[in-house]
């Protein structure tokens, strides 16, 4: 039987506008709480955005991202999934990010990611920008590489910015790969479009191996081909899921800083996280919601049901 303490609030006891807004209306379990260590699946605010280098707003995402996911009720209509009852979860509060310091920021992160792999949490983080996902990386695989299905137009593979700086929401799978964190023959990255300052991103790829799937060839081939070819990638091994709003076209993603013409529409946004059932996923993030850039939440609500879609495929 489900543990009714891990049980979301129900629309029909508390209307959703009401309430303290938690993920999915989940209890809130921090560390030092009686019953962290019967928590499964563990969703993490990531309210930072210093690697942002053009339109900024996502560390205003998660506190967004909660407010609206008070819409998720308890079964996935398209699978049948109920994640709430077949895994404990729980909103672990957020991340605090030091915003005066990148570097700070990246160690707060690694610690508080550390900790939930410790504690046999899997993570699903709201973001904040890109960058989140390299110290998430550090906190989980600090044993050996992991493969990862990446989501998003852009590689974010690039060495660095601004003549140096190696740490933005450009470069954090650079980094992951560089640090060993990824095994990059186990990464796929789905959906890259949009002009390019260069090609030093791809040629980086294909050096180490980094299967990209442009959005050109995703439409030639349609969703449960490219997909299947997704999990043959990374196989049965450990795998992060990544998955950057800006993956999906603008017209139904506006609230983003990077945004990209030519992408998939909310239906296929969904439908590609469906077919990452049976993947060994030990933690996935939905980053890149800028509240400021959005309109009438409808970039937050397409990002919590991408969140609920990643929860249903994680339980
Ligand atoms: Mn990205
Ligand atoms: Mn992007």
């Amino acid at each position: 039987m489900s543990d009714p303490f891990f049980q979301p609030v129900s629309g029909m006891e508390l209307p959703r506008f009401a309430g303290v807004p938690t993920f999915m209306r989940l209890p809130h379990v921090e560390f030092d709480h009686p019953r962290f260590n019967e928590v499964g699946i563990g969703i993490i605010g990531a309210p930072w955005d210093s690697g942002t280098t053009n339109r900024p707003g996502p560390r205003h995402g998660p506190r967004q991202l909660r407010d609206l996911s008070t819409m998720i009720r308890a079964e996935n209509g398209a699978t049948g999934i109920r994640p709430f009852e077949a895994v404990n979860c729980a909103d672990l509060g957020d991340v605090a990010p030091n915003p005066a310091s990148i570097q700070d920021s990246l160690d707060r992160f690694t610690a508080f990611y550390s900790k939930v792999k410790a504690a046999g949490v899997k993570p699903l983080t709201a973001g904040g920008d890109h960058l989140c996902s390299l110290p998430i990386l550090r906190g989980l695989a600090s044993d050996a590489p992991v493969g990862m299905i990446h989501f998003d137009s852009h590689t974010d593979l690039f060495h660095s910015y601004f003549d140096g700086e190696m740490y933005t929401h450009g470069t954090p799978f650079r980094r992951a790969v560089e640090e060993g964190l990824l095994d990059p023959k186990r990464v796929v990255q789905i959906g890259i479009r949009g002009s390019a300052y260069d090609r030093e991103d791809r040629d980086f790829a294909e050096a180490v191996g980094i299967r990209i799937i442009t959005i050109e060839e995703f439409f030639a081939r349609g969703i449960p081909d490219v997909m299947a070819e997704a999990r043959e990638i990374v196989g049965t091994g450990d795998t992060y899921v990544s998955y950057d709003i800006d993956f999906v076209d603008p017209a139904f993603a506006p609230g983003t800083g990077t945004p990209e013409v030519g992408g998939p529409n909310s239906f296929q946004a969904l439908q590609v996280v469906r077919e990452l059932q049976g993947v060994n996923i030990i933690g996935a993030d939905m980053v890149e919601v800028s509240p400021p850039f959005d309109f009438g939440g409808a970039t937050a609500w397409l990002g919590v049901s991408i969140m609920f879609e990643l929860l249903c495929v994680m339980t």
